[in-house]
């Protein structure tokens, strides 16, 4: 599908974008490096469906990195952007779709008190970081290799995602002091939380995780693993931040707090919550949430905080997900029989390769074991899975060019869409196989 005779308006407008933006792109994973070939130019998207600029058509499971789970251009949430938008594009100023989706948000949050919204996933969990510090009155904060919190410079130590897929897991132009005060140990791994804990506890303000991991691909957290983040924290007087920027309205209305009953200090919410507008959250106990301006003395401000449409978009996507009785359910059963499939053509062409999945979130890890930490991703067979990629997307199926991310299903996928993808699926793990 996507031949060289099929992808030259993508080729003339990579090779001019290269001119203009660092590597062509203005988010690293877009590039294709990791994969090989030339990134791909979207014209639009539909439903399930992402269409190029040469007009070919793929099945999309990307989903714009997750806020797509209703489905691209969904007309209910088009129709709420565009009255949004002849309203006016932005004020500064106070709005009632704020007050709406806040409210929605702390409905399906519980344990968000009071929240702030800002203008991407990076900004709620540097907000959050901060908070931390400002309420506990301590520096370090604790995360994991291969989670990914946004950019922002504590956050650059062992960091998953693109960080991980270029190998800069440690950015440069993090000056040592900072990244000094991150404490990055691995997932899973209980035995290094009580360690770091026993030695350094009075110093930790937070432990941030994503409480299921999904920029190392995706890996669940061990029984029990969640719960002893939540008493390691709360014996040593540290918070517990949720980031849920990818979980949050994703494995469950209430996200992964409330699908594994651990409850945070504070949570970091993106992508769905703005149902594919520039949005992120930030929330938790109000006696905590009072610390920040103009209640109290934690600086954080954004000229398109709480965007109207941005919010429009937010609310209508959340409205979808909350009305329907049985979308989560649709999507986990649409995507449980994908890897039922998938499963089946890897151990029928004894590919060795690991299948992890939570609802509509999955990952096909080229590794011999269940993938459980970083280490064990770091190990998977890169240039298998960039063969995988290439088969894929020559079979009209567009899927992270990264071995170190998480596809996504929307409910716009059908089954008809999974028997195509798992045709594809089985074309392209024979090629690879044969290698
Ligand atoms: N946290 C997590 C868990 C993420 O997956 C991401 C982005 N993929 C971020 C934070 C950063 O969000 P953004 O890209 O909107 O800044």
């Amino acid at each position: 599908m996507n031949s060289r005779a099929r992808s030259h308006r993508s080729r003339q407008l990579y090779r001019q974008s290269l001119q203009s933006l660092p590597g062509g792109v203005n988010s690293p994973v877009r590039a294709f490096r990791a994969v090989g070939g030339n990134p791909v130019f979207i014209a639009k998207a539909k439903g399930a469906y992402l269409f190029d600029v040469d007009g070919n058509r793929y099945l999309d499971y990307v989903g714009s990195w997750g806020p797509a789970i209703v489905g691209h251009a969904h007309p209910r949430v088009v129709r709420k952007v565009r009255e949004a938008a002849a309203e006016g594009l932005s004020f500064g100023a106070a709005t009632e779709r704020e007050l709406i989706l806040a409210r929605l948000i702390r409905s399906a949050f519980p344990a968000m008190e009071k929240l702030r919204l800002v203008t991407s996933g990076t900004e709620a969990a540097m907000s959050a970081i901060r908070l931390a510090r400002a309420h506990t009155g301590r520096t370090r904060i604790v995360k994991f290799d291969g989670c990914y919190h946004g950019h922002s410079d504590s956050f650059l130590v062992k960091a998953g995602s693109g960080s991980m897929t270029f190998g800069i897991a440690d950015s440069a132009g993090v000056t040592p002091r900072v990244a000094q005060d991150t404490i990055s140990i691995p997932f899973n791994d209980a035995e290094s939380v009580e360690k770091t804990f026993q030695r350094h506890g009075k110093h930790i303000a937070a432990l941030i995780v994503e409480p299921v991991a999904a920029n190392m691909g995706l890996v669940l957290p061990e029984p029990g693993f969640l719960r002893l983040l939540r008493e390691a924290t709360g014996h040593y007087g540290s918070l517990l931040i949720f980031d849920e920027v990818i979980s949050g309205f994703r494995v469950c209305f209430g996200g992964a707090q409330h699908w594994y009953g651990v409850t945070p200090d504070l949570t970091c919410l993106g992508k769905i919550v703005g149902g594919g507008m520039p949005i992120g959250a930030y929330g938790g106990r109000n006696e905590i949430m009072e610390l920040v301006a103009p209640l109290g003395p934690v600086y954080q401000a954004g000229t398109l905080s709480g965007n109207p449409l941005a919010t429009a978009a937010g609310i209508e996507t959340l409205t979808i997900l909350s009305q329907s009785n049985d979308a989560y359910e649709k999507i986990d059963d649409i995507t449980t029989t994908l890897c039922k499939g998938l499963g089946e053509i890897i151990s029928r062409r004894g590919v060795s390769a690991r299948i992890a999945q939570l609802g509509s979130l999955f990952t096909l890890f080229f590794s011999k074991k269940q993938v459980k930490d970083y280490r064990q991703a770091m190990r998977c067979d890169l240039h298998m899975f960039a063969r995988y990629f290439r088969s894929m997307l020559k079979g009209g199926i567009y899927i992270p060019p990264s071995q170190f991310e998480t596809n996504f299903v929307s409910m716009a996928h059908t089954q008809k869409d999974i028997a195509t993808t798992l045709e594809v699926m089985d074309r392209a793990l024979g090629l690879v196989s044969k290698v």
